[in-house]
């Protein structure tokens, strides 16, 4: 293996989120009743005509942009001819040598080093319908043909060869969604086959300049897969190689029980589709003007946005990875930040008790009971100094379960921190003169017992106290 350096391309399918299919009005929809989501022209009768679905071309300028690629201000649909029996058209509407965009690149760091990804190209294209198998004995095998599918719009993500482990493909898959997500684009659900990944490997021996023969893993319809997939066809290569054989150009699949790659075809080529342009539709002009209105509407990127949370809010690197993986979550840390007026406590609190709690109770942010404005309050407080650490979090179990603001229950509780601190140091003188014994011990170099004297203060004022004054306090008068 350490003769030989791998070279990975990716091919990533992305099912947008519109409401209506590409080229006809019929509903986007996942999950409804087997072909009943078709029309003459998705069910490619003769003499249908498309039409362009004006928003799928707005994803996909979104799309364009959030991975950095230059807008083609023309384009062209092209017919990609082949025959299966989801495709009842006869062909797929793709692009071909002119697609909608170009020369992108997607960021990756792995092992701390930063690495730029090319994106040779986005293309627009309608989707096929999908075939089930059924049934393992001759006498009730069927297979079934659901075309509700047949004219979801796609875009296809083609990277460049820059890709030199299995991890730096795991990388960029996951950019490359986290990009498409915030653009608003797709929700690249990959359970719901909205995000689809082929992975091309190759290796050639290192310091070689020629790249070795590839070959094309399709369907790898999870992270992990593509990860165990790459990794498995890397090895495969390197030993066939060893051992005297060669790479054949092909298309593989992946079998996550056996992990193993087979083959699946002889790899076809460009010229097999016979593309052509599509006669039905005129080409795509996308104006500056249009460009710019979509370019107005883009978010900031994950990229750009944990950046920020860095500079700006003195987050660590991690944390700031962490709340920018969802752009909802980056939104709800913002507006807590702001309404706590410290971002950092407020990233701790959002990480922290605020994930958990959701999880425990098996909600998303879209239905949290507490919100970004209520718990920034929360954490403002502590801040402040106005409630203990450990007040805060049974507040928030009490915001959530009440859905009270924070200030409604500290009053209606009478909770607050004593950071006053005479009354702390009576509390404390009663405790050491009840506490002889421990007194001494303390004075005699046994320094634990400190924690025990924490304790009881924290105890005699009901976990009122702060506890770093607490301690001040305790040590100071042990100590003299
Ligand atoms: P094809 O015409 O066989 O589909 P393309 O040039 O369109 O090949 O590339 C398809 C994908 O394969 C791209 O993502 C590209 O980066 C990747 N690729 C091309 N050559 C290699 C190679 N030798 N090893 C690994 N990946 C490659
Ligand atoms: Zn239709
Ligand atoms: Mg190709």
């Amino acid at each position: 293996m350490a003769k030989y350096e791998p070279v990975i391309g990716l091919e990533v399918h992305v099912q947008m989120g519109t409401k209506t299919k590409i080229f006809c009005s019929c509903p986007n929809e996942f999950g409804s009743e087997p072909n009943t989501n078709v029309c003459p022209v998705c069910l490619g009768l003769p003499g249908a005509l498309p039409v362009l679905n004006r928003q799928a071309v707005e994803y996909a300028i979104a799309a364009s942009l959030a991975l950095n690629c230059q807008v083609r201000d023309k384009s062209i649909f092209a017919r990609k001819n082949y025959f299966y029996p989801d495709l009842p058209k006869g062909y797929q509407i793709s692009q071909y040598d002119r697609p909608v965009s170009e020369h992108g690149w997607v960021g990756i760091v792995v092992d701390g080093q930063h690495k730029r990804i090319g994106v040779t190209r986005v293309h627009m294209e309608d989707d096929a319908g999908k075939n089930t198998h059924d049934g393992y004995r001759d006498s009730d095998r069927y297979s079934y043909v659901d075309l509700n599918r047949c004219g979801s719009p796609l875009i296809e993500i083609v990277s460049e060869p820059d890709m030199r482990s299995a991890d730096e493909a795991y990388e960029y898959l996951t950019e490359l969604k986290l990009a498409i997500q915030y653009a608003g684009v797709s929700n690249c659900d990959m359970e719901k086959g909205n995000l689809r990944c082929d992975a091309n490997v190759s290796v050639r021996l290192k310091g070689a300049e020629k790249f070795g023969t590839k070959a094309e893993i399709k369907n790898l319809n999870s992270f992990r897969h593509l990860k165990l997939a790459v990794e498995h066809e890397i090895s495969r290569q390197v030993a066939l190689i060893e051992s005297g054989g060669r790479v054949v150009q092909e298309t593989r699949l992946y079998n996550p029980d056996l992990d193993e790659t087979f083959t699946m075809r002889s790899k076809e080529e460009a010229h097999d589709y016979r593309y052509f342009p599509e006669p039905d539709l005129v080409p795509l002009t996308i104006s500056a003007e249009w460009l710019g209105r979509v370019k107005a509407l883009m978010p900031e990127m994950p990229a750009c946005r944990r950046r920020r949370f860095v500079e700006e809010f003195g987050l660590r690197e991690y944390d700031a990875s962490v709340l920018t993986q969802e752009r909802a979550l980056a939104d709800y840390f913002e507006a807590a930040a702001a309404a706590s007026g410290d971002p950092k406590a407020a990233a701790n609190w959002v990480m922290g008790d605020m994930l958990a709690m959701l999880k425990a109770a098996n909600r998303t942010l879209d239905d949290t009971p507490v919100s970004a404005g209520r718990l920034g309050e929360l954490v403002g407080m502590v801040t402040k100094g106005e409630l203990t650490g450990k007040m805060a979090k049974d507040v928030l179990a009490k915001m959530a379960s009440t859905g009270d603001d924070a200030l409604t229950i500290v009053e209606r509780e009478g909770m607050k921190a004593i950071s006053d601190t005479g009354a702390l140091e009576a509390v404390a003188d009663q405790i050491i003169a009840a506490n002889p014994k421990q007194v001494e011990q303390y004075r005699g170099g046994k320094t634990t017992v400190l924690q025990f004297f924490v304790g009881q203060l924290m105890k005699a004022t009901r976990g009122q106290a702060d506890p770093a004054a607490a301690k001040a306090i305790v040590e100071r008068k042990l100590g003299g």
